[in-house]
């Protein structure tokens, strides 16, 4: 049966290994409550579509500023430039552009199309113990979709990861959660101080740790649990924040976490989709290392 839920899609991302067990494919679902100042994927936070520039790419034809109804658009040197905050994202200026030095950052997909990709590489995932992540923006934000999508995986015997800021309705999480195809929840720990998490995120920690807690206080989701630590330097890598972390860690029983350091990935995107954004640095090598003994010596297998 075709399954007709649709969803903005920002990419399909094939063969990863950095989301889950295994060889997978990841499903970017674009728009996200929060609004990291490192976020890694800006272009995904927007739940609407809008534009991404690919300068390097322009030919200098001059083709998009004739059909842009905003007069927005120049090309200098430097390729083309958008007046993002006069673009409504009417997708004009993209059709024109063969070279694809603009395009819309997303796509709007049936759990059907989807599907059709996935299984393209279901060999990779049974070879490997992969499969299929859930992420993006935040997976929660699409609950109807991810519902069918998890159903859909589940009818063909793949497993699925969801990668979640866990910001969302916790019943919507509980169920997802507690379906039997869904293997892992990666679950983010930005920051245990709830204002420092608003000022970072845009958002407070309680809902976020409380839906920790709910996950870990079910057996049927408890042992998904797979934390990840996104880590700044100077920024959530202090001492006293680490150990608050491990001690929520052991406390919740929570036996898998991943050391995520910072990097500079999400710049040239937000700069590119007319998106502020902040630089910041990694943890050194050697407190990465401190962080990681820290959590072991608690029992916790790290990955970094
Ligand atoms: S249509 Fe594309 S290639 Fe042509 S000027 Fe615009 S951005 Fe450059
Ligand atoms: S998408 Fe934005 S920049 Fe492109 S033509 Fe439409 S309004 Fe202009």
């Amino acid at each position: 049966m075709r399954k007709t839920n649709t969803a903005l899609i920002g990419n399909i991302q094939k063969f990863s290994t950095q989301d889950g067990p295994g060889i997978r494919s990841t499903v970017f679902l674009k728009g996200c409550p929060l609004q990291c100042v490192w976020c890694h994927n800006p272009e995904m936070i927007r739940p609407q579509n809008q534009m991404i520039l690919s300068p390097s790419r322009c030919i200098k034809c001059g083709a998009c500023t004739e059909v842009c109804p905003k007069g927005g658009i120049t090309v200098g040197e430097e390729g083309p430039a958008i007046d993002f905050t006069a673009c409504e994202a009417c997708g004009a200026c993209a059709e024109v552009c063969y070279a694809k030095a603009i395009t819309p950052v997303a796509t709007e997909m049936t759990v059907s199309y989807v599907m059709e990709t996935i299984l393209q590489d279901r060999d990779f995932y049974e070879d490997s113990g992969g499969g299929v992540t859930i992420s993006g923006g935040e997976p929660l934000q699409h609950g109807d979709f991810a519902r069918e999508l998890i159903d859909a995986c589940s009818e063909e015997g793949i497993d699925v990861c969801i990668d979640t800021s866990g910001y969302g309705e916790t019943e919507l999480l509980m169920e997802l959660a507690s379906q039997p195809a869904v293997t892992h929840i990666l679950f983010d720990i930005k920051h245990m101080d709830s204002g420092e998490h608003e000022r970072l995120t845009g958002v407070g920690n309680e809902l976020i740790l409380g839906n920790l807690r709910a996950l870990a206080a079910d057996p049927g989701t408890h042992d998904k649990i797979w934390a990840r630590m996104p880590l700044l330097h100077g920024v959530n890598d202090g001492e006293a924040e680490i150990r608050a972390i491990r001690d929520l860690l052991q406390e919740l029983g929570i036996r898998r976490v991943s050391l995520l350091g910072y990097h500079e990935m999400g710049i040239a995107k937000a700069r590119h989709t007319g998106a502020g954004y902040m630089e910041f640095e990694a943890p050194s090598k050697e407190r990465m290392n401190e962080i990681r003994d820290l959590l072991q010596e608690a029992g916790v297998e790290v990955e970094a």
